[in-house]
């Protein structure tokens, strides 16, 4: 038997157990050992049954005196009464509805029993329904008497059971080879007894030190996996794009605003990138409105000038066409032809066009992309999902994208026939907390626009409770009535998690599903929309946003928006990151608490694009203290990185943007919470890596590793 042995094998476990099994993912050897536990009962205190008082829960150790059971007729309940006896004294014992008890435990058998005291009406002390265990000589004890693991368990198979069937095989594998050696697992646990005692722990420290060990060995396959995609990039060859210093600085002045001193480092950064012959791989994170497509703009200007071609994704139509419009007007001295690539309507600008947009088919488009006539081209995932060829791809810009690109990339170059492969800049808002950054993406440098440009007001931030509402709907129609317009975003109804809306947004899931979801997102908006233009806001003009909507439709709206036709604009989460509207000062969230606290972070970067004072309120109806200390840190934080570690320390890492895909296991996640253990591991991966970059000397690791590497998809 090894680890990859399917269950079923095990004796004791049959069909029916298997399909129990199947719910917890349980499928092999390996699944149930790192099944663990989610908490230890502690009965490792005996107590003599003299010292038992009611209320407390005890374990205690005794000789059975006599068993019964008896049936009560009035409620049709079993009952099994005993009387234990030790050293010190008696004491009664009562379980209900386990008839089958009588057949188990006889009279004069030794037992260990662990569970609650109460006084009866008769007012002598029971042991109720405790757990129980025969004592026999050569078994140590496994229910009783000891820390006893409690595991997360489904109907029909219980903590019991999964110990019953845990404790002979953890025997077995006793001395199963540990793909860690000793010289880098240094002190922490081998395999064999990491599992045992995380199973059934000598006492509470040796469970932590078993912790310990499974901890490290996530933390370092992960850390493995990232280091070798980054060391494989490394190898690979791209473009050395020369910076050009004059067309950067013609570029900058013609800009009718200064740039920051973050965007100038990080294009800086940029450009040094580009310069080598190794393709860049970075990330640039910076909150919302902190200025990134100017920074985009830079890196894309100089590729191009030097006659290589850039392909900008971005996650929505409407953001692509955002893109395309800033774009056309910001490069518009540069004689460059540009390209906007949807799913439906494509657009081409250029030059000769005077930089007015003309619809182009996706015929003309793609022609023009393959001979090298476009020299940036913008789009949604069409951009990759179509036969899009290019002539010289440099650059892939990646806008938003809740994932950082490294899939996007690897397909953008399989198309490519090309010794080069293309310079990869990922930019996001969302704050990634620094374990999850040097863990996950080890393998991208990380640029940071930490800095807002200049004038921008500091948005005040709200909770509003229900008795607050009316007052603050009084106020949004004050801004209103003053010229300022208002973002509304409602999660969906069924208060679906974060997790499918991002694997909506970011999706391969069946059209089946998708529809759905949507739908249950569209009718949320509606809902809402409904409330606000007939109940509160009837004197306004409430419009509303979905994926439901044709793009020209969506299009028209936001192109109202902008020119302000539109007051109150009601839409979903999922939609349009990033749109830029200087205008609308006030951000309302309806069902607040459903958000996590980075993610109405970003919402709130909707506004206070402008000089006007803008507002952010937050609706919840929730009573919970803990939500309203969760949402009050967005009153007093407004730094996306502090809100994502806070998010990280409240909800866990599972929580934050993306990271419930990549599969990495529980123990793993909660590990990514400890910075030191995860720069050991790193410095360990690393020295590892460096010394034996095939891992020669180590085939176990090397096999674990290539199963580790199936089973999660970092990205
Ligand atoms: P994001 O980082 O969210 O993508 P954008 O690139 O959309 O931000 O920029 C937000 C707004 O700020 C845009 O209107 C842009 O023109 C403006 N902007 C960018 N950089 C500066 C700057 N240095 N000074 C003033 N305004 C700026
Ligand atoms: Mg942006």
């Amino acid at each position: 038997m090894d680890l990859s042995t399917p269950i079923e094998k095990i004796s004791g476990i049959g069909l029916a157990y298997k399909k129990k099994l199947k719910r917890l993912k349980i499928k092999t050897v390996r699944d149930l050992l790192f099944h663990f536990p989610v908490r230890y009962d502690d009965f490792s205190n005996i107590s003599p049954i003299v010292k038992a008082k009611p209320g407390e829960t005890i374990c205690i150790k005794g000789k059975i005196l006599k068993i019964k059971g008896s049936r009560t007729w009035k409620k049709r309940m079993s009952i099994t009464k005993a009387v234990v006896e030790d050293k010190t004294g008696g004491i009664k014992i009562v379980w209900f509805n386990q008839p089958y008890l009588i057949d188990h435990l006889k009279d004069k058998d030794e037992v260990c029993l662990a569970g609650r005291v109460v006084l009866g009406a008769d007012s002598s002390m029971y042991l109720t329904n405790p757990t129980y265990e025969k004592i026999s000589k050569n078994k140590g004890l496994t229910h009783t008497g000891r820390l006893v693991p409690v595991y997360p368990e489904t109907e029909g198979l219980s903590s019991r059971w999964l110990r019953y069937i845990l404790k002979p095989l953890l025997l077995k594998l006793k001395d199963y080879p540990d793909f860690l050696s000793e010289d880098i697992r240094e002190n922490l646990m081998p395999f064999g007894k990491a599992l045992w005692q995380i199973h059934f722990p000598d006492s509470a420290n040796l469970a932590k030190k078993a912790k310990q060990r499974f901890s490290f060995e996530e933390i370092f396959l992960i850390e493995l996996v990232v280091l070798r995609e980054r060391l494989k990039i490394n190898r690979q060859k791209a473009v050395s794009i020369k910076m050009d210093i004059n067309l950067i600085k013609k570029f900058v002045d013609s800009l009718s605003f200064k740039l920051t001193d973050a965007q100038r480092k990080c294009s800086w950064q940029i450009l040094k990138d580009l310069e080598k012959s190794k393709p860049m791989n970075r990330l640039l994170e910076g909150d919302v409105g902190s200025g990134k497509t100017v920074v985009a703009a830079i890196a894309a200007l100089n590729t191009a000038k030097a006659k290589h071609q850039v392909a900008l994704m971005a996650p929505t139509e409407i953001l692509s066409k955002q893109h395309f419009k800033e774009l056309s007007k910001i490069l518009a001295d540069f004689k460059l032809n540009i390209g906007l690539l949807t799913g439906k309507t494509d657009k081409f600008t250029s030059k000769k066009l005077k930089y007015q947009e003309i619809e182009i088919s996706r015929k003309k488009l793609t022609e023009k992309v393959l001979s090298g006539d476009i020299d940036i081209l913008i789009g949604t995932h069409a951009l990759i999902q179509d036969k899009m060829r290019f002539n010289d791809l440099a650059l892939v810009i990646l806008d938003e994208q809740h994932r950082f690109g490294v899939e996007q990339r690897a397909k953008l170059i399989k198309k490519e026939n090309n010794q080069y492969i293309p310079h990869l800049l990922s930019m996001t808002a969302t704050p990634i907390p620094r374990t999850l950054a040097l863990t996950l993406y080890g393998d991208l440098d990380l640029s940071l626009l930490d800095e807002m440009p200049k004038g921008r007001k500091k948005v005040i931030t709200k909770v509003i409770s229900p008795a607050s509402r009316k007052k603050t709907y009084n106020f949004i129609r004050k801004e209103v009535k003053e010229g300022k317009q208002v973002f509304v975003i409602c999660p969906r109804i069924e208060g679906q998690s974060e997790e499918i809306k991002e694997r909506i947004a970011n999706s391969n899931l069946t059209k089946k599903k998708r529809a759905l979801l949507s739908w249950a997102e569209v009718k949320a908006v509606k809902e809402e929309y409904e409330k606000l233009s007939k109940e509160i806001f009837p004197d306004l003009k409430v419009k509303m946003l979905h994926g439901k909507l044709a793009s020209k439709e969506k299009e028209r709206i936001m192109q109202d928006f902008k020119r302000k036709k539109i007051d109150i604009l009601v839409s979903t989460s999922v939609v349009e990151v990033g749109v830029d509207i200087p205008s609308a000062t006030v951000m309302m969230i309806e069902g607040a608490e459903r958000f996590g606290l980075a993610q109405l972070h970003q919402f709130r970067g909707r506004v206070g694009r402008s000089n006007h004072q803008s507002f952010c309120f937050l609706f919840t109806d929730s009573g919970s203290k803990k939500t309203h200390k969760r949402l009050k840190a967005l009153t007093e934080v407004n730094d996306g990185f502090k809100l994502s570690e806070k998010d990280l320390e409240i909800r866990g890492p599972g929580n934050i943007t993306g990271t419930r895909q990549w599969g990495i296991p529980d123990l793993a996640m909660s590990a990514l919470k400890d910075v030191s253990l995860i720069e050991k591991t790193r410095e360990k991966a690393k020295t590892l890596l460096e010394s034996d970059p095939n891992l020669k000397k180590y085939p176990l690791l090397k096999k674990r590793l290539s199963s580790f590497q199936k089973r999660i998809h970092l990205e």
